[in-house]
């Protein structure tokens, strides 16, 4: 049994309630146990050139699972979700209506021609920190450090949304842990 840290991200569509049905669909995976998560954060779109403000805005929210599926099942798992939802792959970084990264497994280095963990930008995105201090205040990114303490340097430029944590959102027959 692995614990992983999945962040979840949408600039188009009704990104709530796609980061929500996503949420959802994680959950409700086989071999996947709903440890916490958090409610959203709202940042400013960044591109390959930058932050752009003419993009329309992300919102972002994490969520903690347990799972007895590889890592590489694990994302195969996540790329179908994120199909559901209409992603198409063309521009690295472009807009999307769901974006899901995988930033953690244990305290495990993975990286192969597909899969790259601990993610190799979380420790330098508020709108990853931010939301998984939320779900879990206690976690470390390994190899980086204390997640607070990397919010706390990098400045946390999110603005948080007045909405239930995602997996509270889940009635408990939909596949909340038991
Ligand atoms: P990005 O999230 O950087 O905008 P994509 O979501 O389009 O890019 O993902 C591109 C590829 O990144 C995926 O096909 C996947 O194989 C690879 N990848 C490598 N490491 C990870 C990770 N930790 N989480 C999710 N995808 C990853
Ligand atoms: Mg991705």
């Amino acid at each position: 049994m692995t614990r992983v840290v999945i962040a979840l991200g949408a600039n188009l569509g009704d990104r709530g309630s796609t980061l929500r049905a996503a949420a959802r669909a994680i959950a409700a995976l086989p071999g996947v146990r709903p440890i916490a998560s958090s409610s959203e954060v709202e940042s400013v779109a960044v591109t390959l050139d930058g932050p752009d403000a003419a993009k329309p805005r992300y919102r972002n929210a994490v969520v903690v699972v347990d799972t007895d599926l590889e890592p590489d099942e694990l994302l195969d798992a996540l790329h179908g979700i994120e199909d559901e939802h209409g992603r198409t792959r063309t521009v690295r970084w472009g807009d999307r209506t769901l974006d899901l990264d995988v930033i953690a497994v244990d305290d495990r280095h993975i990286d192969t021609a597909t899969l790259t963990v601990p993610h190799p930008r979380a420790h330098e995105r508020a709108f990853v920190l931010a939301p998984w201090a939320d779900a879990d205040p206690d976690a470390v990114l390994p190899g980086r450090g204390p997640i607070v303490a990397l919010l706390a340097a990098l400045g946390d430029d999110t603005e948080r949304v007045d909405e239930p944590r995602l997996f509270d959102a889940i009635a408990p027959a939909a596949g909340a842990a038991s």
